[in-house]
C-alpha cells in the first residue's frame, strides 16, 4: 500500500507518477469531480483512490490482513467520511474552498432533495468540471451551457452512483454497467482541467443565489417568530437571476430587519432601515375590529372561479396600465407625440425579427413599451379607436409570472392595492429601460425589432408583509434602484427640424 504521506505534487510540469497542479481546480468543483480528475491524471484505480483519501473503517485492521483495509462506502454529497485536511494537503487547496465541493455544506436544507446518482453536464465534465449544485433535484440545466443535465449513461441508461466505493472497481465518471466513459476528455491530458475564470464567476453567483434561497424559509420563519406572529404573510419577489444575487440578498436582509424591528415596535432610531414605500390598513368591520386572527379568505378552486379571478385581475391591471400610459404620453413623450403618431401610422406590418433605421428615441421607446405590455407586433394597430378587444398579453404574462401569489390572509382590497403598486413600478421601470435602449439605437442608427428584448431587462425586487389590517398593517417594500436605472435619460428636444428628420427616416421604411 502506498502511504498517503509519500505523495508529492509539483509546481512545474509534473514528472512523477503523481500529478496535480492547484490551477486544475476551478474554484467550485465538487468532491466527485476533484477525485475523478486526481484519479484519472494519476491513473489510480478506485481502490487506490480510496487508499489515498479515505479513513479506513476502525475495525478493519482487526478483521482483515494488513494491506487489505476495508473502506466505507462514501456518499460524496456529504463531507463526513472524507478527510478535508488530507484532501487539502494532497491537492494543496484551501480547506474552506474544498467544503464547497459538498452538497451538505453548500445547501444544508436541501441534502434530502439531492440525487444519490451523478447528474452532470457533458460539456462541463469534459472540461474537468462538475459542481455540487448539479446534484440538487430542482436543478435541471447547466447554468453555464444552458443544456439539460444528464443523469443516465447514454449507452445503457444506468445511473452512475455518486459515491466512492472501493469494491465496485469502477472509475468515477464511468458507467458501472457498461463502463462507458462520461468524460473521455479527462483521460486525454491537455493544458488545463478547469473552466475559465468568467465561467467560474457565473457559477459562483448562481450557487450563491441557490444557497440563499435554501436558507430563505428559515430566515422568514425567524423573522415571523421575532415579531410574534407565526402566520404573518411575508412574500418576496423572485430573484432577478441576471447576476443580481447580491442585491437580492441585501434587499431581503433589509426587509427582514425592518419587518422584525417594526413588528416589535421598538424605537431603534440608530438603525437606518429600509422604509416601506407604502402601508395599507383596511378599516375593519366593527365586530372584527379586535380579532387577532383575521379570517382566512376562501380560495377559488373551480376552473370557473379561477378564470373569473384572473379576469378581474386583468381588468384591474388594464385600468392601472392605461393611467400610466396616459401619464407617460403627456409628461414623458411630450412634443414627440407627433413623432410617435406619425411612426405608428406608417408602420402597419408585423415587425418582429426585422432590422430598420432608427428614428426619434422617445417615440420609439413609447411604442416599444406599449408593444411589450399590450402584446402587439404591429404598431399601426395601437391607433385603432375604440381599442380593439385584443388580449394584452404583456399584462397577462405579468399576472401569471411576476404578480404576488396571494396569501389566504389577504383581503381582496389588499391584494388589489399590492398589485397596483407592483405593476406600476414594473411599468415605469420598463419604460426607463426602453428609453435607454432606444437612445442607444438612435445613436447607432439601427433597430433590431425583437419581442423578447424586454425579457432581459433587470427587474426590481419587491417584498410585502402583513395582512393589511390595523393589527398587522400591510407593508410594501421596493428595491430603491437598479444599476444604472437611476440615470437621467436625455432625449433630443422636440422642434420642427427634429420632426422633419424623424419623418424623413420613417418615410423611407418599407416592408
Ligand atoms: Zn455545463
Ligand atoms: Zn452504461
Ligand atoms: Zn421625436
Amino acid at each position: 500500500m502506498r502511504s498517503p504521506t509519500a505523495i508529492i505534487t509539483y509546481d512545474t510540469a509534473p514528472s512523477h507518477q503523481w500529478c496535480w497542479l492547484p490551477q486544475w481546480y476551478s474554484g467550485g468543483d465538487s468532491a466527485y469531480c476533484l477525485l475523478a480528475k486526481f484519479s484519472r491524471l494519476n491513473v489510480l484505480t478506485i481502490r487506490e483512490t480510496c487508499e489515498v483519501f479515505i479513513k479506513p473503517n476502525e475495525k478493519a485492521d482487526n478483521k482483515f490482513k494488513i494491506g487489505h483495509p476495508h473502506y466505507p462506502r462514501v456518499d460524496l454529497r456529504l463531507s463526513t467520511n472524507l478527510s478535508i485536511g488530507r484532501l487539502s494537503n494532497i491537492l494543496r487547496l484551501d480547506p474552506a474552498s474544498l467544503q464547497s465541493g459538498f452538497v451538505d455544506t453548500l445547501f444544508s436544507n436541501a441534502v434530502r432533495s439531492s440525487a444519490t446518482y451523478l447528474k452532470w453536464c457533458s460539456t462541463c465534465a469534459n472540461s474537468g468540471f462538475h459542481s455540487a449544485v448539479y446534484q440538487l433535484d430542482f436543478v435541471h440545466t447547466c447554468p453555464l451551457h444552458k443544456t439539460s443535465l444528464l443523469h443516465r449513461c447514454r449507452k445503457c441508461g444506468s445511473q452512475l452512483p455518486y459515491e466512492l466505493h472501493a469494491p465496485t472497481g469502477v472509475t468515477l465518471f464511468c458507467c458501472p454497467q457498461c463502463r462507458t466513459d462520461a468524460a473521455p476528455a479527462l483521460s486525454t491530458p491537455k493544458h488545463g482541467f478547469a473552466i475559465s475564470d468568467e465561467s467560474a464567476a457565473v457559477l459562483a453567483s448562481h450557487v450563491d443565489l441557490i444557497r440563499f434561497a435554501d436558507q430563505l424559509p428559515t430566515l422568514i420563519d425567524k423573522c415571523r417568530a421575532s415579531v410574534g406572529s407565526p402566520y404573518m404573510p411575508l412574500l418576496l419577489s423572485k430573484p432577478d437571476n441576471r447576476q443580481r444575487a447580491l442585491s437580492f440578498r441585501h434587499f431581503v436582509a433589509n426587509v427582514l430587519t425592518t419587518v422584525s424591528v417594526k413588528g416589535r415596535r421598538q424605537a431603534q432610531l440608530e438603525l437606518s432601515l429600509l422604509e416601506p414605500i407604502s402601508t395599507f390598513i383596511e378599516r375593519p368591520e366593527m365586530k372584527n375590529a379586535h380579532a387577532i386572527q383575521p379570517k382566512k379568505r376562501r380560495v377559488a378552486h373551480s376552473a370557473v372561479s379561477i378564470a373569473k379571478a384572473t379576469d378581474q385581475k386583468l381588468a384591474d391591471a388594464t385600468a392601472i396600465y392605461r393611467v400610466i400610459r396616459r401619464h407617460l404620453w403627456r409628461h414623458r413623450v411630450c412634443g414627440h407625440r407627433a413623432c410617435a403618431r406619425y411612426a405608428m401610422r406608417a408602420l402597419w406590418w408585423d415587425l418582429d425579427g426585422e432590422k430598420t433605421e432608427a428614428f426619434c428615441a422617445t417615440a420609439l421607446a413609447f411604442m416599444r413599451w406599449r408593444m411589450q405590455w399590450e402584446g402587439r407586433r404591429v404598431p399601426a394597430r395601437m391607433l385603432e379607436r375604440p381599442e380593439r378587444a385584443a388580449t394584452p398579453y404583456g399584462l397577462l404574462a405579468w399576472i401569471s409570472r411576476d404578480a404576488p401569489i396571494p396569501s389566504v390572509y389577504w383581503s381582496t382590497k389588499f391584494e388589489t392595492w399590492l398589485n397596483k403598486y407592483i405593476l406600476a413600478a414594473a411599468c415605469f421601470d420598463s419604460f426607463r429601460a426602453w428609453e435607454q435602449r432606444c437612445l442607444r439605437d438612435e445613436h447607432n442608427g439601427k433597430i433590431a425589432w425583437s419581442f423578447r428584448d424586454h425579457d432581459h431587462y433587470a427587474r426590481r425586487h419587491w417584498a410585502c408583509s402583513g395582512r393589511g389590517t390595523s393589527f398587522e398593517p400591510g407593508l410594501l417594500f421596493l428595491e430603491p434602484s437598479i444599476g444604472s436605472a437611476s440615470e437621467f435619460c436625455r432625449s433630443v428636444p422636440f422642434d420642427r427640424a427634429h420632426f422633419r428628420r424623424s419623418r424623413q427616416i420613417i418615410d423611407l421604411l418599407k416592408r
